[in-house]
């Protein structure tokens, strides 16, 4: 793709709401002719006032909505490089699998008896999350990596209170997922955070400081959250145990070491993975997803039910039982459908793909990393990042004026996604990037270009970056007014419905 030459996203002027196509009489409705005798609807069941809906052609519904969904961005159109995110290109095989009539038209409710293919997928998915995250058992419940947290925590909570001593703080280094401290908070501790070292790795000393009796646990993400592997990790968990407390894993994104190590290995007690992001499913816009937690040996009591076992003769059923279970996370059985494409990823990779997964992962973000290095310097030069990378551009702040926002903003008008910007917060001007392992070396050396490019004008031309985006739907918006005033619909002036 030429650079500057925009994705055409926009359709033929005139298309606002679906409302400024309307016209009296035009309906995008047709019902079969009446063959039955006509009947009123009841008076209890009607509106005082007609709803006042658009009088809309059908191929004008279908144009705007088509038009509509050509503006948009997904990993189905280019790259989509948001840190932290893993919005990796999702195999189609997967979606394959997801609609099969006999996942597709299950229903929650049947027997175990008529479900069996289904159970047993459950069962043998589990089983290789364990294998993966060398955990014992796992719940399939949680329907994202948040409610995996909270589930952990709460197992994590269940264990402390049966030594009689529930405990009140967890532990998060300051460069962790928002939803960490998030998450301790819903638990019901007090989130303490942990200082990193100017290499962006925890403060081992700090952390041993931190810890004592009152201490549940801490939340790690490794690699962290700039992307780089915790090299103390076996003394950093240690620290911990020695003080009777438990090690979480957010799991979150395991692209960088999927097939290579195992948190099990590395002392973690409680894993969550999320598998919309390690093993694509579309995600994004708030769902669906699933954050499967694995626990080790001594703290399987306290998974969610129900739980699938499988009985000596082979055959698979839920059990609830489990007496010291912290209970339900989520209706049924989780978002099977995503679980379902979890099972076909992991399957059809086999082990030495998974492993192949995480190696072009991490050389993916070290080839992008070292192709923008000399206009966005790493944020912490002395570190090798893996599946991901932090970059800053407070250099290019100080030299012209222009910051990470401004960059974001100019590689949209150049056809890409930007990257994560202003995350982590401990990062000046931070550009967060994960190209993941799905994409071709040309799509990476056209980012790293139009991401040089963007750099370039920057110093010539600064308010050219200050505009951006011109070439977008929509120009730059008030991002602080719309996280202030959440308005997610529309509504008909006067209608008083706010
Ligand atoms: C995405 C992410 C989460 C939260 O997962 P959701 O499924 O969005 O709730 C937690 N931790 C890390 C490190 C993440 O990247």
């Amino acid at each position: 793709m030429s650079l500057g030459a925009p994705v055409r996203r926009q359709g033929p002027p005139g298309a606002g709401t679906v409302r400024d196509l309307a016209q009296p009489g035009r309906g995008a409705w047709s019902f079969p002719e009446l063959d039955v005798e006509s009947t009123e609807i009841p008076e209890m069941h009607r509106r005082r006032q007609a709803p006042g809906l658009p009088e809309v052609a059908e191929r004008d519904l279908v144009r705007h909505y088509t038009r509509l969904s050509q503006m948009n961005y997904g990993v189905d159109t280019g790259i989509y490089p948001l840190g932290s995110c893993s919005m990796k290109y999702n195999p189609k095989l997967a979606e394959v699998a997801a609609a099969a009539p006999g996942f597709a038209r299950l229903h929650p409710l049947q027997p175990d008896a008529t479900a069996q293919g289904a159970l047993e997928m459950l069962w043998r998915l589990e089983a290789a999350l364990c294998e993966i995250t060398g955990m014992t058992r796992a719940t399939l419940q949680p329907p994202a990596g948040a409610c995996g947290e909270l589930t952990g925590l709460l197992i994590m909570r269940a264990h402390h209170t049966e030594l009689g001593n529930p405990r009140s703080t967890v532990l998060i280094p300051d460069s962790a997922h928002g939803t960490n401290p998030a998450s301790a908070r819903l638990g019901g501790y007090r989130a303490v955070p942990v200082p990193s070292t100017k290499r962006g790795l925890v403060d081992v000393d700090a952390l041993a400081s931190l810890v004592n009796d009152d201490v549940a646990g801490l939340m790690l993400t490794n690699p962290n959250t700039l992307g780089l592997f915790e090299e103390d990790i076996a003394r950093i968990t240690s620290i911990v145990h020695d003080a009777g407390g438990l090690v979480y894993y957010d799991g979150a994104n395991l692209n960088a070491i999927m097939g290579r190590s195992r948190p099990g290995d590395m002392g973690f007690d409680i894993v969550h993975i999320n598998t919309h992001k390690t093993f694509a499913t579309p995600h994004g816009g708030g769902g669906p997803g699933a954050g499967p937690v694995g626990v080790i040996e001594h703290l399987v009591p306290y998974l969610p039910v129900p739980r699938v076992e499988r009985d000596p003769d082979g055959t698979f059923r839920m059990s609830e039982d489990a007496p010291r279970s912290i209970g339900r996370m989520h209706g049924f059985h989780g978002n099977f459908g995503v679980l379902v494409r979890a099972y076909a990823y992991v399957f059809f990779h086999g082990s030495d793909g998974l492993q192949e997964v995480s190696e072009l992962a991490v050389l993916n973000a070290n080839y992008l990393a070292s192709a923008i290095l000399e206009d966005f310097p790493l944020a912490y030069p002395d570190s090798r990042p893996m599946h991901e990378f932090v970059a800053t551009a407070a250099r290019l702040e100080r030299e012209a004026g222009v910051r990470a926002m401004d960059v974001a903003k100019r590689v949209i008008d150049l056809g890409y996604h930007p990257s994560t910007v202003y995350f982590p917060l401990v990062v000046e001007e931070a550009m967060m990037v994960e190209p993941t392992e799905t994409e071709s070396k040309e799509t990476l050396d056209g980012f790293a270009a139009a991401l040089r490019q963007a750099a370039a004008e920057a110093r010539a031309d600064p308010d050219l970056l200050h505009q951006a985006p011109v070439t977008a739907p929509v120009r730059r918006l008030d991002e602080a007014r719309a996280a202030r005033h959440l308005r997610l619909t529309w509504r008909a002036e006067g209608s008083g419905n706010d």
